[in-house]
């Protein structure tokens, strides 16, 4: 009897431990970190949300391993960027997944830049050959809060799209959500209000949505076009334009070879500001507001 009390005791400690059924949660991919905060803020407990790619990583360039797959294959729903960010990498899993509805005019895809106005849109003709990496517009996107909320907002539909019993849930979610990213953004507003028209570098073009927000202004990138290595011709170019202009920081995200954004801070007598790419781009960056505190807080930081 003991040891059948015992037996019956370790059943239920084990069950607790097993995972919730298949069925209990919505399955979500996502490409970016940043995409899956968005996603756990507005399905909260009625999804299981896991990205392809970590925020420690360029998001241009993910190494299309086999296994993330495997993840595509039962996904209830897949969130991408979209406007080629993930070309080099989405397109051979979706299609090793064997899951049709997540192709890209499938009715469980997400195309997060659907959901936003694009910036930097190429008004010639683009010669591929450059290696310019934002054929079709800019997909940095989500650093700017506004369009984060936009996106979040049309997870939010997507969801009660596929989902329609937890549609009130969804609704809560993102009304809650929007209510903290307002207060927040008020906060960084105050946080920027000293340093509005102030001019700053960028090592990639990933600053123009945050900057269309902030009010702080380009002078410019290290690279010369995105995704393209400055030849030293350049760095001297920019660093005489710092000079001129007056550019006291050069931002990177930390998934980059500093060297380049170095040379040209030191010359030019400006800070290098180091932020996360995204959401889990730094450790105890967990959250959407935590990233966007960690970039204004060192942006707003380096410029006063
Ligand atoms: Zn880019």
């Amino acid at each position: 009897m003991l040891l059948r009390g015992a037996l019956a005791a370790l059943a239920v400690a084990v069950a607790a431990l097993l995972p919730r059924p298949a069925a209990a949660a919505l399955k979500v991919v996502t490409t970016t970190e940043g995409l899956a905060a968005l996603a756990r803020e507005v399905g909260g407990a009625r999804v299981d949300v896991e990205s392809l790619s970590r925020g420690v990583q360029d998001p241009h360039f993910v190494d299309a391993n086999p296994m993330l797959a495997v993840k595509l294959r039962n996904a209830a729903l897949l969130i991408d960027v979209g406007l080629e960010l993930e070309i080099g990498w989405l397109p051979p899993l979706v299609n090793q997944s064997r899951n049709p509805d997540i192709q890209p005019s499938g009715k469980r895809r997400l195309t997060a830049a659907n959901a936003i106005r694009v910036l930097d849109v190429p008004t010639g003709p683009v010669d591929r050959s450059l290696g310019d990496l934002h054929p079709a517009g800019n997909p940095h996107f989500l650093a700017d809060p506004r369009r984060a909320l936009q996106v979040a907002t049309a997870i939010a539909r997507k969801l009660s799209a596929l989902d329609p019993a937890g549609d009130a849930d969804y609704q809560r979610n993102l009304a809650a959500f929007r209510g903290r990213l307002e207060a927040a953004m008020a906060r960084w507003q105050a946080q920027l209000a000293a340093v509005k028209g102030r001019k700053i570098f960028s090592q990639h073009r990933t600053m123009t949505y945050f900057l269309d927000w902030s009010g702080i202004v380009s002078a410019g990138e290290i690279e010369p076009r995105p995704g393209v290595p400055a030849p030293p011709s350049h760095l001297a170019e920019l660093v005489v334009r710092a000079q001129r202009d007056g550019v006291k920081a050069v931002t990177i995200e930390d998934y980059y070879d500093s060297k380049s954004a170095e040379v040209v801070a030191r010359h030019a007598g400006a800070k290098l500001v180091r932020i996360p790419g995204d959401v889990g781009g730094e450790p105890g960056i967990k959250t959407y507001a935590q990233y966007l505190d960690a970039v204004v807080g060192r942006i707003a930081g380096a410029l006063r």
